[in-house]
């Protein structure tokens, strides 16, 4: 593994006050858009910037699909449609997106610019600010409008900390430094109605319930306990009458089981499996991700398995993770 891969940018702010000169200076349309499976933190960097952007004037055409949890943010005319081809003239920003090939809605052609915070993102794009060191790409919006010099509303600050709030797992994740309490500190100063933001966060609809019954009742134990997996396939989610984003999160709830180092979660989307791995204790996640041809976080990673099933899956995930646990010693 590449050991610069997690390091942090080496000249973040000089890039980025590059980044916030560019974008003063565009005149033409500014797309912004950010990965597939949009968690919190793609739709609140990407909303926060696009907002932000608006608010100096900009023509921004804001390209998102935000998951039901994450609606009550967006007003029903922000967000655009999936696009064929950029306008004419158009700058591309792509937030939180580990690769090309995660970029959602739009082709990455133009003037591309790149701001994540994943380790295993190749740098794409004209200008790139990579920093896995941030918590999230939201720290990274919140430092750029900074630059930017908009002024801070609570339409700005809300999505910008909805970013933070849900890449550090309300701030309890290992990944929540002073960095990023100070910067959450300064948002809620904005105006973000945290506490009820946080709870709003959480909602989900009953069908969600439903399903997380059926994804526990398939929880196995692997290497005496060191792996804790579940799995949720079409017919599941078609008994409890809940669709593919509903178990987003259920990898969630099975990492907490007292012993485990690795918890993944299988996704039977029928034409292929997606993974949803997490890890503590010297297990690196990314690993594990990136030996599969996924990518994403030392302590949270993913990977999508493209013709295979769940049979087939097992096995080949059981030993990459073999290989991982006797890597970090465990085995
Ligand atoms: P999640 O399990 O929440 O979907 O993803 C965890 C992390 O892994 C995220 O930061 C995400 O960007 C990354 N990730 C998830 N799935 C994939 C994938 O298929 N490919 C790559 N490169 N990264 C992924
Ligand atoms: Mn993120």
């Amino acid at each position: 593994m590449d050991a610069t891969l997690n390091q942090p940018e080496p000249r973040y702010w000089e890039k980025l006050r590059l980044v916030a000169e560019t974008l003063k200076l565009v005149e033409g349309p500014i797309v912004v858009a950010s990965h597939v499976d949009p968690d919190g933190d793609a739709i609140g960097s990407s909303l926060g910037l696009a907002r932000a952007l608006r608010a100096m004037g900009k023509e921004v055409l804001w390209v998102a699909e935000p998951p039901r949890f994450l609606r009550f943010l967006v007003e029903e005319s922000e967000y655009h449609e999936p696009l064929e081809r950029l306008p004419e003239g158009a700058t591309l920003v792509v937030l939180d997106s580990a690769d090309v090939a995660r970029v959602a809605g739009v082709p990455v052609e133009g003037f591309v610019i790149n701001l994540d915070h994943h380790g295993t993102n190749p740098r794409f794009g004209h200008l790139s600010v990579v920093d896995p060191t941030k918590a999230a790409t939201a720290q990274i919006v919140k430092d750029l409008i900074d630059l930017l010099g908009v002024a801070w509303t609570p339409e700005v600050a809300t999505p910008v900390l909805v970013g933070l709030i849900t890449d550090t797992g309300n701030f309890r994740f290992s990944n929540t430094t002073p960095e990023v309490l100070q910067t959450a500190a300064e948002l809620v100063g904005y105006g973000v109605k945290l506490a009820e933001i946080t709870d709003r966060l959480q909602w989900r609809p009953p069908q969600y319930f439903k399903l997380m019954g059926r994804v526990l009742s398939t929880v196995q134990f692997h290497f005496g306990g060191l792996l804790v997996t579940a799995h949720v396939t079409p017919e599941m989610a078609q008994e409890a009458g809940a669709t593919e984003e509903d178990s987003d999160d259920f990898v969630g709830a099975i990492r907490y089981a007292e012993g485990s180092v690795v918890a993944i979660l299988f996704k039977d989307r029928g034409d292929h499996v997606k993974l949803s791995i997490r890890s503590r204790g010297g297990v690196s996640a990314q690993n594990i991700a990136t030996r599969l041809g996924g990518g994403g976080h030392v302590p949270a990673a993913g990977a999508t398995l493209e013709g295979e099933t769940l049979e087939g899956a097992y096995p080949k995930v059981l030993a990459v993770v073999e290989e991982e646990l006797r890597r970090a010693g465990y085995l």
